[in-house]
């Protein structure tokens, strides 16, 4: 199904840098960090046939939201995933156990942004059950998406502070907002739909916060992973990419792309224009209102795997047309948000002639 193996919040060369210069012991945890994700990167479907209690409770088509989070006890190998079950839907006691109920309830408010603002029923539009295992590895660094379910180490206190991983609404959007991605677009991991896959999963993150909080687009952080990092205030800006941190390498302009650079970098300029177009239809406007239905119609109607930045600009003028009009207040902001980073969308008279590669497999379409 999916060419998509599985996403990490943090950037791999972030924890690269830190093994290059950090003492031996910091070399030591984030080797280790670094291989227990490439494990989780490279183990989806054997984490997938491992799900005791979630394949029991699966039932296609559920209208209902339904989570378990497990706790997988600090083991740092796969085989002991999901781990023990700690929280689920039948049992909505609080535990005690701050990244279980926090993990449980960021779930939760993912499941209802999408359901309330898009209509969409879980990752998969038909009821998936959304499962979590929190407390992998010793002090890992990372949370990731492997395909089947989201995984959250604890942190170390050296790179993100402890229990700051789990308890992260935004992460938690953004990881999901992959599973979202992989049963829409299905944009390849790497190069501009790599950027494009990134993009996704941080204005969907982005938006659910400040639907949470009811922010407008001048009120919003426009953070993800805020408050996280022992160094620096988040991980990424979608107001003002490459700010994030002291050493954050995220850029806002076509002009500084080049072939090659790491998808979470690139990822910037998409990032840029999005907030660009909120920000032109107000900034006492709501970012899921307008911009968010552009962004989600073209997300499931209109990229493919192999989709570039241009298709994403020309396909998300395209779709404002459509659903607002032609011309229209909405149209026109979408235009200026990519020309803001370089891009100019272009028009297209035949509304699939921007569609890149796949097969399209729609259950219902917006558009
Ligand atoms: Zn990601």
């Amino acid at each position: 199904m999916s060419n998509l193996v599985c996403c990490q919040i943090i950037p791999p060369d972030v924890l690269y840098q830190i093994i290059k210069e950090g003492t031996s012991e910091q070399k030591d945890k984030f080797i280790r960090t670094l291989e227990l994700s490439e494990i989780l990167r490279t183990q989806r479907s054997i984490i997938a046939g491992m799900r005791g209690v979630g394949n029991i409770l699966k039932i296609a088509g559920h209208l209902q939201k339904r989570r378990i989070v497990y706790d997988a006890n600090h083991a740092d190998d796969i085989f002991s995933l999901p781990g023990e079950p700690k929280r689920y839907e039948e049992d909505l006691k609080e535990t005690g156990d701050n990244d279980v109920d926090s993990c449980f309830n960021n779930t939760g408010l993912v499941y209802d942004f999408y359901k309330e603002v898009f209509m969409r029923n879980s990752i998969d539009d038909d009821g998936m059950e959304m499962n979590s295992s929190v407390h992998f590895g010793v002090d890992f660094d990372n949370a990731v998406w492997t395909g089947s379910q989201m995984v959250y180490g604890d942190g170390s206190d050296l790179l993100f502070k402890k229990g700051s991983v789990a308890s992260n609404l935004t992460v938690t959007a953004h990881e999901l907002t992959h599973g979202v991605t992989d049963h829409e677009a299905n944009l390849v991991y790497r190069g501009q739909p790599g950027a494009l896959n990134e993009h996704m999963s941080d204005v969907f993150a982005a938006m659910c916060d400040q639907w949470v909080s009811k922010h407008t687009v001048d009120e919003s952080s426009w953070l993800i992973g805020k408050d996280m990092l022992i160094e620096g205030q988040a991980l990424r800006s979608l107001k003002d990419p490459g700010t994030a941190y002291p050493t954050d390498k995220q850029i806002d302009h076509i002009r500084d792309y080049h072939t090659g650079m790491l998808i979470h970098y690139s990822s910037g300029i998409p990032n840029r224009a999005f907030y660009l177009t909120c920000k032109e239809i107000g900034i006492n406007s709501y970012s899921w209102q307008k911009v968010g239905k552009i962004w989600y119609a073209t997300l499931i109607d209109k990229l493919r795997e192999y989709s570039k930045f241009q298709d994403a600009a020309d396909s998300t003028f395209d779709v404002a047309g459509s659903l607002y009009g032609k011309d229209s207040k909405e149209q026109a902001a979408v235009y200026k948000g990519w020309e803001g980073v370089g891009i100019t969308p272009r028009e297209s008279s035949d509304m699939t002639a921007n569609l890149v590669g796949g097969k399209r497999r729609r259950r219902h379409q917006i558009l």
